[in-house]
């Protein structure tokens, strides 16, 4: 029977570690806090903002909200930074992209303090990453990690160092944020790594790879992109992609709602049903990766409150 890990209880799980940990640390008279920079009105960076914010509240945390206009001058994006740098209320700071044209990610990046750097952002905590040295693993790719890591616990009996040492792992996707820091969080365990991206799929290869995979993560953010001959039978598949695609109705039309728009609805980018009984154990889209990574993000921002603080 395929076990569909339950990633809802994962995440709640580590928020009921985290508010424990939040209230030891309050106890000695520090409150741990998030700064999120939001540059401009951007839908889906406004969207997760909301997100770090509920999460923030619920924990106990501080939330710091930044959010100067879209005309904004990199030069003033900086000052803003350097504020938060040399705010100790502030644990950790979370630019929120995309940026205005004007603005460079890279200038912007590299001016956090990397003690607050809790997304793995800056230049110099993905080289510790890459070094298997990471302060602060970013917040989806550690996710998967948690989510195997305690899958391996509770399903196979290993331990994660003995289930990870040697496992064919191949992640789809080679993204800064996702694909590539994912890539060596796995291959920091010792796993054989193979990364496959859309140019593997370009080349007609990305079935040969991913059908050697042991453990198949997918990051690439396209619908279906992952079915059943995609999949060796018995892998464990771990989706992280989510897109919003149109409800079809049994002819393959539209379901209209009630303003005559098309539904929408939320998915990955493996096909569930169909991979689901060959695989060993499969997250699911809604409720998989998405349901950790928050969580992940907040443990980050209690070590660096801890280091900031000299805890
Ligand atoms: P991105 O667009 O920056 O990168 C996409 C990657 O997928 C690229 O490396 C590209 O090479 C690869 N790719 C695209 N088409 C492909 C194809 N046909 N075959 C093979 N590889 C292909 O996206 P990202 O920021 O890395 O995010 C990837 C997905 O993960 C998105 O759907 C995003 O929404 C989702 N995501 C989820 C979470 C979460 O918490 N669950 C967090 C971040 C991102």
């Amino acid at each position: 029977m395929t076990v569909v890990i339950d990633c809802v209880a994962i995440g709640e799980e580590l928020m009921q570690e985290i508010v424990k940990e939040t209230e030891d640390i309050k106890k000695k008279g520090i409150t741990p806090g998030i700064a999120t920079l939001l540059v401009g009105e951007d839908f889906g960076a406004r969207m997760y903002r909301k997100q770090v914010e509920k999460f923030c509240e619920e924990a106990g945390f501080n939330y710091f909200n930044e959010n100067p206009p879209a005309d904004v001058t990199e030069e003033e994006v900086i000052e803003i930074v350097k504020k938060l740098n040399n705010n100790s209320a502030v644990s950790g700071i979370l630019p929120l992209r995309p940026f205005p044209e004007q603005i460079s990610d890279s200038a912007v990046i590299s001016t956090i303090d990397v003690n607050k750097d809790i997304d793995c952002f800056h230049p110099f905590n993905m080289g510790k990453l890459a070094m298997g040295e990471a302060t602060f693993p970013p917040a989806t790719p550690s996710a998967v990690i948690e989510i195997l890591e305690r899958y391996a616990r509770e399903y196979e009996k290993m331990e994660p160092k003995d289930f990870f040492e040697g496992a064919e792992i191949v992640v789809v996707g080679h993204s800064n944020i996702v694909g590539k820091p994912l890539a060596y969080l796995v291959l920091n365990r010792n796993a054989t790594t193979t990364v496959a991206h859309v140019f593997t799929s370009m080349k007609g290869n990305l079935e040969k790879h991913t059908k050697g995979a042991d453990i198949l993560i997918v990051a690439a953010g396209k619908a279906d992109l992952i079915g059943p001959d995609q999949v060796k039978e018995g892998a464990i598949v771990i989706d992280v992609g989510i897109n919003r695609v149109k409800v079809l109705d049994e002819k393959g039309e539209p379901v209209l709602n009630d303003k005559g728009k098309p539904k929408t609805k939320t998915v990955g980018d493996v096909s569930f049903d169909a991979v689901k009984d060959m695989a060993k154990a499969i997250t699911t889209v809604p409720g998989g990766v998405g349901s950790v990574t928050n969580r992940m993000l907040m443990k980050n921002a209690l070590k660096a409150c801890k280091i900031n603080h000299g805890l």
